[in-house]
């Protein structure tokens, strides 16, 4: 399903179609206007207000942390120096920031379907290449670190999608091939009878050790960790279970750290 060069014209373009497609323009404003006025009852109603949830999330973020830590926010607002590099999933559940209790400024982050980090190519994924370069080479974070999580749904579209052949969507299984050798090792290790659940617990972990590898074909990452300037370290965060393995490059998995 490629549509390659869709540019910002065509999906303008594509919209006016649309609009010109529905013969009643008005129903349009008046459905924005049914759209708005039900936002403004919610408030009354209890009903989920997405406007006033980000507001009172906002005022209860400056009131409870910002204006309380005055010294932490004047020093961020000149400059970042975090010591972590973190992969995480986009998932809503599994946030860094909440999991390991990260404050602003300790960790760069790039969250992306199933946490994956692609090998290095300029043309391809240059906006996880971007983030690596500047979070190596501009922030020299000390650590990089890629966490999987348990029930991650992009490495179960990775074990379920087939590996040729036509793709069903526009994205994902392009990007989540990325760790098609994670699936493959997992495809070859695992018995016939280990359930498909167990099969994608086992791909979540490897996949994260296909991305350690990964980060080794960017070179001033390579450099990085030949200096000992840099670490890298895979981790399984698991919601379910509620702990958390790390582990370094060289891929033996540690003893589950903190239960
Ligand atoms: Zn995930």
């Amino acid at each position: 399903m490629a549509t390659n060069g869709y540019t910002c014209d065509d999906a303008i373009e594509g919209l006016k179609k649309l609009l010109s497609q529905n013969s009643d323009l008005e129903s349009v404003a008046a459905a924005k206007i049914k759209q708005l006025t039900a936002e403004l009852e919610a408030t009354e109603t209890n009903e989920f207000n997405p406007v006033e949830r980000i507001q009172n999330g906002f005022a209860r973020f400056k009131k409870e942390k910002y204006e309380t830590n005055p010294t932490l926010y004047s020093e961020l607002a000149k400059s970042q120096s975090p010591k972590f590099l973190v992969f995480a999933c986009s998932d809503s559940r599994v946030c860094p920031s909440h999991i390991l209790d990260f404050q602003p400024g300790e960790a760069f982050v790039v969250r992306n379907i199933a946490n994956m980090v692609p090998p290095y190519d300029t043309v391809k994924h240059s906006g996880v290449g971007a983030a690596v370069e500047y979070a190596v080479l501009h922030l020299k974070v000390e650590h990089i670190v890629v966490i999987g999580h348990s029930c991650c749904g992009g490495i179960k579209g990775l074990m379920s999608f087939p590996d040729e052949g036509p793709t069903s969507t526009h994205f994902i299984e392009q990007w989540v091939k990325i760790c098609l050798p994670a699936k493959s090792k997992v495809k070859t290790d695992c018995s016939d009878d280990m359930d498909f659940t167990d099969q994608c617990t086992n791909c979540e972990k490897e996949a994260v050790n296909v991305s350690l590898g990964n980060l080794l074909t960017y070179p001033f990452v390579r450099e990085a960790v030949v200096n000992k300037q840099v670490s890298i370290k895979g981790a399984h965060y698991d919601f379910v279970k509620g702990a958390f393995d790390l582990w370094n490059l060289d891929f033996a998995i540690s003893p589950s750290l903190f239960q």
